[in-house]
């Protein structure tokens, strides 16, 4: 038996191995083993059986070792690596890498642990009389008999100050067994914080709750792929929509992936989605999968998941490679989320792939909105995707009104920069006097954020990075967001040295300051990522917040999502423009889905909801359409710019980025290569480019671009691939490819 293995080695390759008699029952494709390289084991996945025709198989080496006795790759994911590899431009090596943990790779074994088992009860006169002849026996005896469950031998003996001598001579005497069982690590399984988001006990569905569970049962039924995108309003309960698709498929012997967007997975969420799914599992366990995870947590997680123990997986974009057999559903939240799509190599996005998956398993995808993705709205409009629609919140509550500030006017009233509209103002005082509750959204972190001179318009950048320096307050300093580089903050304009520099933009800490000053009996707490940085201040503020302790909550981004706040009558947006002037084609449309997601926190409870947005740009069409959440507009208008400008879903955009410390060399090479492509692929992309990139410069080194735009971006990325490795790159000088990048700057 021949076997080519895939090793994880640093290197991209299928290398070729005979198999050893006693091995051959335990290697299939998908197979984790050992395999000797030049003189050390390294680790590698079975890629197939057997050898090209006139193999030379007598100089084989042979395979070392099986690591575990299934296989660490399902064919689905193997294939799924495949693709993956070939689509976004990376070694499949490190697919494999990113598809299994850490501590899987290292080869850890099973943690175990033995438990003090009692075999029999002892009659109390046999008692009394070990109690006279080995006290130290009697007295584990008894400790024991105490307890409603056999303990752990280790927790026991260092509770007694005994040695494990004692436990044998009981084991002797057949008066204790001892047991070993698997350690489980759950996450967060000591968290009871209440959470609404998902009920404990299921709601009846409504009826466009009902259609669209019937429809996916449906599909599941044929076990065939195929990809539903549920459009729902926020609060029309999508949520239960998935949970009952869950619940059908596990139903027909499936398994199950359930991805989250990261910052979803607050405890609470965890807790609630753990056990409902835990219900409708009849008591198997669900396992969680994200990036806090311990490496013993995540071995269990994924053990139990490659063994069948587990069938459901709920987790952020990784959750995607869970070894989940049999796999049948595939549900992607918030699938509209930048957050799926990894900024790091591989630089795969998560729903794509997701999609791809379900593809390769014959499993069915069920992607979910309340603003979807114009990718995944297009590819319904062209009849790949099922629509299925949740147009009603539940109980038929209203979605909140959206009132937009013109700050331009503001601006004029109050003379300068305001950061809280009068109109602002006298809702949160309103809301105070009913006890109800506000949130302010804000789109960045630190006091404001750039440093600009009123007098010269200078504005303050980093000398590595050639990006604004943000100001910090809390010190007084002057920082990098992208090297961290830091600086006092100067009283006076560094240029021209006029003495009335001001900061420009609304950040998080000044944003308090005015709540405090126009609102001072509010109780008011800031959460950004500075403040959050403390392990567990997230979950205590979320919970004081839910416990009415908090009247204002201002923050970024990261509160909005996946939170159910009854008590919210009034969501403030403080600057809706800071997300739609930046160099992003995509700027609109995340303005849109921020603003609708931003107000559908609002009214969430008995009581409707207000959201109140501050801009510069009122008549801009993403916030006209937000204000009655209407996508269908949003979409058809903002398709128009997309097809007019060739830019996604309508072409792939392809990022091509060379990095070095030379500024010449690098555009000397960059241009060579442009060249290069332009012969080559010129009538399959439109190349724009090369040129510097917008940030320029970080931590010391220059940064060129290229862009690709293609409707062919299977055929021109291998071929690009191709290119790229004949090519004669300088040594100094790193370059990344980005299939369908997400983040612009
Ligand atoms: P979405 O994700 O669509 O914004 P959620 O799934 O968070 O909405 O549901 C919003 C709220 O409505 C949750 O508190 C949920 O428990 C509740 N809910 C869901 N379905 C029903 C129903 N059929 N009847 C009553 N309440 C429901
Ligand atoms: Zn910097």
């Amino acid at each position: 038996m021949i076997v080519g293995v895939h090793p994880l080695a640093g290197f991209d390759k299928l290398l070729h191995y005979r198999v050893p008699e006693s091995l051959r029952g335990s290697v299939a494709v998908g197979t984790l083993v050992r395999v000797p390289i030049v003189n050390a084991l390294k680790l590698g996945i079975v890629g197939e059986i057997g050898a090209p025709k006139d193999f030379p198989v007598e100089r084989l080496k042979s395979l070392a070792q099986v690591v575990y006795p299934f296989p660490a790759l399902p064919p689905d994911l193997l294939g799924l690596a495949r693709w993956m590899a070939r689509y976004y431009a990376c070694g499949l090596d490190s697919i494999i890498e990113t598809m299994i943990p850490v501590a899987v790779r290292r080869g850890a074994g099973l943690k175990q642990e033995k438990l003090l088992v009692l075999a029999q009860k002892l009659p109390s006169d046999e008692l009394a009389a070990l109690e006279k002849r080995a006290p130290q026996q009697a007295r584990l005896y008894r400790f024991l008999e105490q307890q409603f469950r056999p303990q752990a031998k280790a927790l026991v003996l260092a509770r007694l100050g005994q040695t494990a001598a004692v436990v044998n001579a009981l084991v002797k005497r057949g008066v204790l067994r001892e047991e070993s069982r698997r350690i489980e690590r759950i996450a967060y399984a000591d968290d009871h914080a209440a959470g609404e988001l998902v009920a404990a006990q299921p709601h009846a569905p409504n009826a466009e709750q009902q259609a669209a569970m019937d429809a996916i049962a449906a599909s599941l039924a044929e076990a065939k792929f195929g990809v539903s995108l549920l459009h729902g309003v926020t609060g029309s309960g999508k949520t239960e929509v998935y949970l009952r698709a869950i619940d059908a498929a596990l139903k027909l012997g499936g398994g199950v992936v359930f991805l989250v967007p990261e910052v979803a997975l607050t405890p609470q969420t965890v807790a609630r989605l753990r056990s409902r799914l835990e219900a409708i599992a009849q008591g198997q366990r669900c396992v969680v999968w994200h990036s806090h995870l311990s490496e013993g947590e995540r071995l269990d997680g994924w053990l139990a998941l490659a063994t069948g123990e587990a069938r459901v997986v709920v987790g952020a974009r990784s959750a995607v490679f869970a070894p989940v057999q049999n796999l049948k559903l595939i549900v992607v939240d918030e699938e509209h989320e930048p957050a799926y799509k990894q900024d790091e190599t591989p630089r795969y996005h998560g729903r794509d792939v997701a999609v791809m998956r379900a593809k390769l398993a014959g499993a069915h995808a069920l992607l979910g909105s309340a603003t979807p993705s114009l990718e995944s709205f297009t590819n319904v409009e062209a009849g790949k995707y099922r629509l299925l629609q949740l147009t009603q919140r539940v109980d038929a509550r209203k979605l909140p009104y959206i009132d937009v500030v013109d700050l331009r006017i503001e601006a004029a009233k109050q003379r300068g920069l305001p950061a809280l509209s009068g109109k602002l103002v006298r809702a949160m005082q309103d809301r105070l006097e009913r006890r109800e509750q506000t949130i302010l959204f804000i789109n960045r972190r630190g006091y404001s954020s750039s440093m600009l001179c009123r007098s010269c318009g200078h504005v303050e950048e980093c000398t590595h990075c050639s990006i604004a320096l943000t100001y910090h307050r809390t010190d007084e300093t002057l920082r990098c967001h992208l090297c961290g580089d830091q600086k006092p903050a100067p009283a006076r304009c560094p240029k021209c040295a006029a003495p009335d520099i001001r900061w420009k933009g609304l950040g998080t800490q000044r944003i308090e300051e005015s709540v405090r000053r126009v609102v001072p009996r509010a109780r008011i707490e800031r959460m950004d990522t500075d403040t959050m940085a403390k392990k567990n201040r997230f979950r205590e503020v979320l919970s004081a917040f839910r416990a009415g302790k908090i009247d204002v909550l201002v923050g970024t981004q990261m509160i909005g999502k996946g939170l159910d706040f009854p008590n919210v009558t009034l969501v403030g947006l403080i600057d809706a423009d800071m997300s739609m002037h930046i160099p992003d084609f995509r700027a609109n449309e995340r303005t849109f889905q921020l603003l609708v997601q931003v107000a559908g926190r609002a009214g969430r409870g008995d009581r409707a909801g207000e959201v109140i947005v501050q801009t510069f740009t009122p008549q801009a069409e993403a916030i006209q359409f937000s204000r009655h959440a209407d996508f269908a507009g949003f979409a058809a208008s903002e398709l128009k710019v997309r097809r007019d400008f060739h830019y996604p879903p309508y072409r792939h955009l392809i990022h091509h980025l060379f990095r070095g410390p030379n500024p010449d060399k690098l555009k000397f090479f960059a241009e060579q290569w442009a060249k290069l492509v332009e012969k080559t692929l010129g009538d399959r992309v439109e190349l724009r480019g090369p040129s510097p990139s917008p940030i320029e410069k970080i931590k010391d080194e220059y940064r060129w671009q290229l862009w690709y735009f293609t409707t062919a971006v299977t055929k021109v990325v291998p071929e690009l691939a191709k290119l790229r490795a004949e090519f004669a790159w300088p040594d100094d000088l790193t370059q990344v490819i980005d299939v369908d990048p997400v983040n612009l700057m």
